[in-house]
């Protein structure tokens, strides 16, 4: 039987009295790509706005098979027991590629799942990372607004979602291994500094001398960043997501993250750049859509593109021409 189709009003009501099935529909509807979805997602998130904004929002990442899942699981788990209401976000590159899915099938978390503290929301898929990026920062808000206290964004540490989900989180963790090297676990430099923390997870049975050098290890890598803006020093920690140990320590150091930054203002301040920088992305995004899809573009691309290929034309002047081109219209 289809579903009745929700009116605005129904999923604001729903998803501020926190109601699960209501909030799930109406990041359906976030996602969504008809113009009609669009106009009602909009009024959606204007609404509940007000609302937004009391949760911890931590990025979560690391490669596959580095243990996220478990962590998630684990650490999920002790957060809820802490009385946190608990949602869980991911974005993942790979869907839109492949079709196939690193991070979306739906064996992980079980426990989680069944957890009535946690939301787990499998990611958005769509055709471009800035856009499921952008669909994912808006469930993050309805998570808020239907009263999640600490909200997990995870993604797989290969590439440029990091930067995407570092962009809209206030604590940024890096799962690594012990003993495989950064170059093995595909870990880029670039993401490393934007860690607030390191945790080596798998800290366990013969692998725990290893992960202790490596902590010792990171810790001297991270020293020779420079000092964040917000004055806080990356901090390596170890665990055992599968044994449960050292999670304490991480919700710890996560908790003394945010009541520092609350009290030297750089949570808010960084929020509000992150705002901002989500309003650019859009910007960026919707001229681009606007472009592809003006009717006298798409005329003129085949024949443009198929010079640029043949390097008969400078990709450059070719796209400030049709940009010319674009802007007369
Ligand atoms: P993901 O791909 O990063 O989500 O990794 P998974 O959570 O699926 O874990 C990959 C494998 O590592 C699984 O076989 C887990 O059981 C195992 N694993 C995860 N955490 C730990 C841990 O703390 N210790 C050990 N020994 N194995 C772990």
């Amino acid at each position: 039987m289809k579903r009745r189709k929700l009116t605005t009003e129904e999923l604001i009501e729903g998803v501020l009295a926190g109601d699960r099935l209501i909030l799930s529909r109406a990041i359906t509807l976030c996602e969504s790509q008809k113009s009609d979805d669009i106009r009602a997602s909009e009024a959606l998130l204007k609404a509940v706005l007000p609302h937004t904004g009391k949760s911890m929002r931590i990025g979560i990442t690391g490669v596959p098979g580095v243990g996220k899942s478990t962590f998630i699981e684990s650490f999920g788990t002790l957060v809820t027991e802490q009385g946190k209401k608990l949602a869980v976000l991911t974005i993942d590159p790979s869907s839109q590629k492949t079709k196939g899915s690193i991070l979306g099938d739906k064996t992980r978390m079980e426990e989680l799942a069944r957890n009535p503290s946690a939301f787990i929301r499998p990611s958005a898929s769509g055709s471009a990372l800035g856009g499921v990026s952008s669909k994912t920062r808006e469930a993050m808000l309805l998570c808020e607004a239907a009263g999640f206290d600490v909200i997990f964004i995870e993604t797989v540490g290969v590439g440029q979602s990091e930067t995407l989900v570092h962009g809209m989180v206030d604590f940024f963790l890096l799962l690594m291994l012990a003993g495989a090297g950064d170059e093995l676990q595909g870990i880029k430099k670039g993401i490393m500094e934007m860690a607030d923390a390191v945790v080596i997870n798998k800290a366990d049975g013969e692998n725990q001398k290893a992960a202790k050098r490596a902590k010792a290890e990171y810790q001297s890598a991270l020293h020779l960043f420079p000092v964040d803006e917000s004055g806080w020093i990356p901090q390596v920690k170890t665990c055992s997501a599968l044994e449960n140990t050292g999670l304490n320590e991480v919700w710890e150091m996560i908790t003394k993250y945010q009541s520092t930054m609350h009290s030297n203002g750089f949570l808010v301040e960084n929020r509000k750049r992150q705002q901002v920088a989500w309003f650019r992305e859009n910007v960026s995004e919707m001229l681009g859509q606007a472009f592809y899809q003006n009717q006298e573009i798409a005329d003129l691309l085949p024949e443009i593109l198929s010079q640029v290929e043949s390097g008969a034309l400078p990709a450059n002047s070719a796209a400030y021409n049709l940009m010319q081109q674009f802007l007369k219209n």
